[in-house]
């Protein structure tokens, strides 16, 4: 497991109370392995280019581009209670 530390979290954007109806239900958290419930609060954690070459050129470059990201729990990403 990598060493974090505190503040890892900052700069992530606490995303509103899952939705009975969002996607996100049918997956589990990628950090405690629970699966999400509505209701839950989120934030999305950017992974990187994928495997697209354009957004991995960008991405090179130091541009911008359209990523890959996953949902995690707010608390599993920064600590922090919901
Ligand atoms: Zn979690």
């Amino acid at each position: 497991m990598p060493r974090l530390y505190p503040g890892h979290g900052a700069g992530y954007r606490k995303l509103p109370p899952l939705p009975a109806d969002h996607w996100a239900l049918a997956e589990w958290c990628p950090a405690c392995k629970k699966v999400f419930e509505a209701g839950d609060i989120t934030t999305m954690v950017l992974i990187g280019p994928g495997d697209d070459p354009e957004a991995r050129r960008l991405a090179r470059e130091g541009k911008a581009y359209t990523g890959v990201a996953i949902v995690a729990h707010w608390a599993c990403v920064t600590g922090e209670d919901p």
